[in-house]
């Protein structure tokens, strides 16, 4: 699932590319992806003038000229693809919905889903306030140490599990969660609460270091990943990976063997010797 460094690199791609552009219509063979209807979304988009692109958490939001938006989330397997019109559709790709784009010459916006379950969802003013509302502090941004020391000391729930909770910290997924226990050398499935002062910081830094990482390497394609660019590109962080997927191989730093169990129904993988 792409994570706050993919869905930024792809917000970069699109704010260089459609900003400025009008949508000239809208096809789908997924209506149920669109909300609150694919005729709603085509009667308030097709015409329109797309003035920004914004994210919050894993939320993309396309602002349009008079006020609307449309939020859009990759979900499991998502993924969106500018394309010339009449391209040949990539490899493995499921278009699912094309936004027509015209800024001089033509483009197409193609959200692609093999599984389906990500959305475009036309929302108001209002609707974007709770959007916003719903999702915690976001690394890198509003996510200040105090906030994340105070909420790890409140819950009783393994503290990665809490971590990956978006209602109390946004962006973060199960590939920079693992690794920035890996780098605070913190085990991730202990209780939140029994985390030391020292050691939540160390987390707090260590999440801030594995998204920054990803983020300068345009997101991390994993093995079992969607992730590509905007422009059909993966990203280039996997080699700093540490511990995602690299259970049965060595540790890096001490030799021992990553393992890996199942916390949450998430793969967790870590290295018993380094973390604690
Ligand atoms: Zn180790």
């Amino acid at each position: 699932m792409p994570e706050l460094p993919e869905v930024e690199t792809i917000r970069k791609d699109l704010e260089g590319a459609i900003v400025g552009a009008i949508i000239t219509d809208i096809w789908t063979d997924t209506p149920k992806m669109l909300s609150p209807s694919f005729k709603s979304v085509k009667a308030e988009s097709v015409g329109k003038k797309i003035v920004a692109v914004k994210r919050r958490a894993k939320v993309l939001m396309i602002d349009l000229e008079g006020g609307k938006c449309l939020l859009i989330h990759l979900k499991l397997s998502g993924r969106i693809l500018l394309r010339k019109p009449l391209t040949k559709e990539d490899i493995y790709t499921h278009i699912k919905i094309i936004l027509k784009l015209k800024d001089g010459s033509p483009l197409e916006f193609r959200f692609c889903d093999l599984r389906k379950f990500g959305y475009v969802k036309l929302a108001n003013d209002e609707e974007l306030k709770k959007v916003r509302e719903g999702l915690g502090p976001e690394p890198l941004d509003d996510l200040t140490l105090e906030y994340f020391q105070k909420t790890l000391a409140k819950s009783g729930k393994p503290v990665k599990t809490l971590l990956m909770d978006q209602e109390k910290f946004s962006g973060i997924g199960n590939i920079y969660a693992n690794e920035a226990f890996f780098a605070a050398k913190v085990l991730p499935m202990r209780p939140a609460k029994s985390l030391s002062a020292e050691e939540s910081e160390k987390l707090f830094n260590g999440v801030s270091k594995v998204i920054k990482e990803g983020l300068d390497n345009r997101g991390t394609t994993a093995k079992d990943d969607f992730y590509l660019d905007a422009f059909g590109r993966a990203g280039n962080n996997e080699s700093n990976l540490k511990v995602y997927q690299k259970n049965g191989t060595d540790c890096l730093v001490c030799k021992g063997k990553i393992q890996r169990v199942n916390l949450g129904g998430r793969g967790t993988f870590f290295c018993p010797n380094c973390q604690h």
